[in-house]
């Protein structure tokens, strides 16, 4: 991602609620992989969340969510192959970070903002009403969003959109991760069967 200096002149944004740890109600401390501390410390990590309306009561749940610090990040990404990789550079720099560079950039100084910003899909602009499912993607520095990357949110048919891009090495690559690091509860493990969704890391 490289939208940079942007926000440096900014003040610092502490970690917005909707990227909290849904079970703690309160921020992600560590790694998942490496268990490292990240809150509270001068980490760069990622936190991912995805959201899918319970069709049984109408809610939206977060149905799987992670932070992974950086260095555990870049050897999952390493693991892509190559033309997966370019794949997803080339997507993400035509779809998300364009947009995010012309419409949103300029005004996002605080939670409120970030959370405006949140409720639509940063590659189709859709809103988050219409939307079944989608995941929201942010870069953070211990307490903070990291300034230099803008958090996104990507909905279902983007997220679709994504997988596709993928080659099945790197498919399987990602599912041989999410099965040693990221399944975790019952209900995580019964979220990565058919339609899979799957961490992405750029
Ligand atoms: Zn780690």
């Amino acid at each position: 991602m490289e939208n940079q200096n942007i926000h440096y002149n900014k003040r610092r944004i502490e970690i917005p609620s909707l990227f909290f740890d849904s079970i703690t109600g309160k921020p992600f401390q560590t790694c998942q992989v490496c268990q490292k501390q990240l809150f509270d410390t001068h980490s760069n990590y990622i936190i991912e969340k995805v959201f899918r309306k319970n069709f049984t009561n109408g809610k939206i749940e977060s149905m799987f969510e992670y932070a992974i610090c950086f260095d555990c990040a870049l050897k999952l990404t390493q693991s892509y192959s190559k033309e997966s990789k370019e794949n997803l550079e080339r997507f993400f720099k035509e779809n998300v970070e364009e947009n995010l560079a012309q419409q949103q950039q300029p005004n996002l100084s605080s939670e409120r903002e970030i959370m405006e910003h949140l409720s639509r899909c940063s590659i189709t602009g859709k809103s988050v009403t219409e939307l079944d499912e989608y995941q929201i993607v942010g870069q953070f520095n211990g307490s903070y969003l990291n300034p230099q990357m803008t958090p996104f949110m990507m909905g279902n048919g983007s997220m679709d959109d994504v997988q596709e891009l993928l080659s099945e090495k790197t498919l399987d690559e990602i599912d041989d991760f999410t099965g040693k690091y990221l399944t975790g509860p019952p209900e995580f493990r019964e979220f990565f069967k058919v339609p899979k969704r799957r961490p992405i890391l750029v």
